[in-house]
């Protein structure tokens, strides 16, 4: 039996052949990807992980798409997704600190309500970021002036088969970046955080929703698309490229903001991509500046 075949019979429902994973991503577009392995413990990973790696199959791992384009179509790759015991919150005070251990298949914006309501304070910026604990490391996501790597005491991370312990330096965290490479895999997180007045700490939490449902479209999206570059912001360069509303196929720069591309229902990352292609282009033309994305790919020639 090959390792493939092994991994499908003893995975048994964790994991999913050809599982579609852009309908998964908030974009909600994209294609499906040959393996979808579903981890909710240690315990799975021990048992599982020797032969996700034999495989041979590239592995990435996905929490919740939101900053993540899949090409239409299927990805001969493994995608891993933490649930479960591999989602947990647990925090203590310790030294006039309060150490959060937080499982990196946690939704941000759970751990910032539960945190602010017992008067953790200094995570409330992440109640606006839709993703999971083990993506905002990857990512280091921020807002509103923090970011994970202000508060990031070290992380626990599957790395060529192994568990290690990857101090704040390790993990290299700079903006919206990390260096974590394709196939490793944080499975949790422990803050540094203090304490605070809770009800401040859930005011500011309610200040971010109002400011994010104010400034930020709703629907399917992936967030900002581009990094802001030194000394400017890329949603005023695309707008005075004269992007905004912008329409290609199914997918259209929002009028609300324009550093934002919205996908119709049922329609094409690759539509997503071209419209990202043309509005680096013209900005490029208009500006001479050069965007960056900020999202990550699965397949446009991109990774893994
Ligand atoms: C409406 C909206 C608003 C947003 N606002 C912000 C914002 O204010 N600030 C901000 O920084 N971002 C923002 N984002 C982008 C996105 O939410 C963040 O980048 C978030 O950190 C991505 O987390 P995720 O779990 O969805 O990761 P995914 O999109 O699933 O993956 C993104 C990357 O992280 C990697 N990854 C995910 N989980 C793990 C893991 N356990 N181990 C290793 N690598 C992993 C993936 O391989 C991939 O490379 C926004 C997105 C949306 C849709």
């Amino acid at each position: 039996m090959s390792a493939f075949e092994e991994l499908v019979a003893l995975g048994g429902e964790r994991v999913e052949e050809h599982a579609p994973l852009g309908a998964r991503t908030t974009y909600r577009v994209g294609g499906s990807v040959r393996l979808l392995v579903t981890l909710s413990s240690r315990a799975d990973l021990d048992k599982l992980g020797p032969l996700m790696t034999e495989t041979g199959l590239g592995i990435l791992s996905v929490g919740n798409g939101s900053n993540l384009l899949v090409e239409d179509g299927e990805h001969d790759i493994l995608v891993v997704h933490l649930v479960g015991e591999l989602a947990t919150l647990t925090w203590r005070d310790e030294g006039g600190l309060v150490v959060v251990d937080a499982g990196a298949g946690l939704d941000m914006p759970i751990a910032a309500r539960r945190l602010a309501k017992d008067g953790v304070v200094g995570f409330e910026w992440a109640v606006g970021v839709p993703g999971t604990i083990g993506g905002g490391v990857a990512m280091n996501a921020g807002g509103h002036g923090a970011d994970l790597a202000t508060s990031i005491g070290h992380a626990t991370v599957w790395t060529d088969g192994t568990t290690e312990t990857w101090t704040r330096q390790r993990l290299g965290l700079g903006y919206r970046t990390s260096a974590l490479r394709v196939g490793d895999v944080v499975l949790a997180a422990t803050l540094l955080l203090r304490r605070g007045d809770p009800g401040e700490a859930e005011e500011r939490v309610r200040d971010v929703v109002r400011w994010r449902r104010e400034h930020q479209p709703g629907g399917a999206n992936g967030g900002s698309v581009f990094r802001n570059p030194p000394h400017d912001h890329a949603a005023r360069l695309i707008e005075a490229a004269g992007c905004k509303g912008l329409r290609y196929a199914s997918a259209r720069v929002s009028e609300k903001h324009a550093n934002f591309i919205q996908a119709d229902a049922n329609g094409r990352a690759d539509d997503v991509f071209t419209l990202l292609s043309l509005v680096r282009e013209r900005v490029s033309e208009d500006s001479g500046v050069t965007l960056v994305s900020e999202h990550r790919f699965i397949g446009f020639g991109v990774t893994p």
